[in-house]
């Protein structure tokens, strides 16, 4: 008996470990976007070569299924919208961004919003209607493929509990040192950085820097820089950072956001205010487009997002 006691002894001791190791594990899932039952399909291809890439939704619909267990956006410290009524969380959304564009997303929390990086990047599929990236469905596209024209930075993102320099090689191995520097400085975190007594050799996370919200965000920023994805989502990606920060880096990312096409999904106005179009979404649907003027002058849920949406406590 005590031969049969002991192994469950350990395991119910490692139990606690398991829960606390499947939370991470669905924090490095939202951050790969894998999910195992999408797949390759047998006839994937991969996006031909060219520049930038449209993004279309096209009569799109999509409801999470009922019992997903564990819920990412829960784990991840994302407020879920409990009295927001139950029905599809896309309903027939529509939205055509040519390549080199960059549209605003725009809308109170729980519209939709993040979910179409999800289904952009095929963390989930759409129920009915289509995604399209550069002309293909993106279910009929291999996920590398997909995943390396698309780059996802969301408001918490994932680090490894590594140095700074570790984490921003993930995204090009053979940068060099110039070069690391000078994203980083694009990211508005290099002073951060040049401060702290390791350098790039500072740990991010338990063994090292404990860093706030803001300079996670900036890091993943940095990382971004280094890659040379042809699609750029931004959801909530500088949601942390004060007013002055937030400007200096709108303008350092300008040059590279030019080139390439751009969601960039806020929570406030300003993020988006300069986006060749600005969408807003209720309810799962797309209400309201056009430019900041055009929209406040239409005097609809944007101008009301404009006086309502409380600010960050760092902004009053
Ligand atoms: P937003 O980014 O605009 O705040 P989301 O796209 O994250 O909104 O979520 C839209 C709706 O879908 C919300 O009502 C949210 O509760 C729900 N939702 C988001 N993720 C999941 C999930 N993994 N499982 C079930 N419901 C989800
Ligand atoms: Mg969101």
């Amino acid at each position: 008996l005590a031969r049969l006691y002991s192994p469950v002894v350990t395991l119910s001791g490692i139990k606690v470990d398991l829960v606390a190791a499947l939370v991470s594990l669905n924090r490095v899932q939202e951050v790969l976007n894998f999910k195992p039952h999408i797949m390759d399909r047998p006839d994937a291809r991969k996006l031909p070569p060219g520049q930038g890439a449209s993004v279309v939704f096209s009569n799109v619909s999509f409801e999470y299924p009922s019992s997903t267990g564990l819920s990412i956006p829960s784990l991840m410290g994302e407020k879920l919208d409990k009295q927001a009524p139950r029905g599809p969380t896309l309903d027939r959304f529509d939205l055509t961004v040519e390549p080199g564009m960059t549209v605003g997303v725009v809308g109170l929390s729980g519209a939709g919003k993040s979910t179409l990086a999800r289904l952009l990047v095929r963390s989930w599929e759409a129920t009915s209607g289509r995604v399209l990236v550069g002309g293909m469905d993106v279910r009929r596209l291999t996920l590398e493929s997909l995943r390396s024209t698309i780059c996802v930075v969301s408001q918490a993102p994932f680090l490894f509990n590594d140095s700074i320099r570790a984490n921003l090689l993930m995204a090009k191995p053979d940068a060099d040192e110039d070069e690391l520097v000078s994203v980083c400085r694009d990211a508005q975190i290099w002073s951060v950085i040049e401060a702290a007594p390791d350098g790039l050799e500072t740990i991010v996370g338990d063994g090292g820097l404990q860093m706030s919200g803001g300079e996670r965000q900036r890091i993943s920023i940095a990382r971004l820089l280094l890659r040379d994805p042809r699609v750029v989502v931004l959801d909530e990606a500088t949601s942390h950072l004060d007013n002055a920060t937030e400007n200096a880096l709108q303008q350092s990312l300008q040059p590279y956001l030019k080139q390439r096409t751009c969601l960039i999904i806020a929570h406030r106005l300003a993020t988006v205010r300069h986006a060749d179009l600005i969408v807003v979404m209720e309810g799962g649907s797309l209400v309201e487009k056009g430019c900041h003027n055009d929209l406040i002058e239409a005097g609809g849920l944007y101008t009301r997002l404009s006086r309502s949406i409380p600010r960050y406590p760092h902004e009053s």
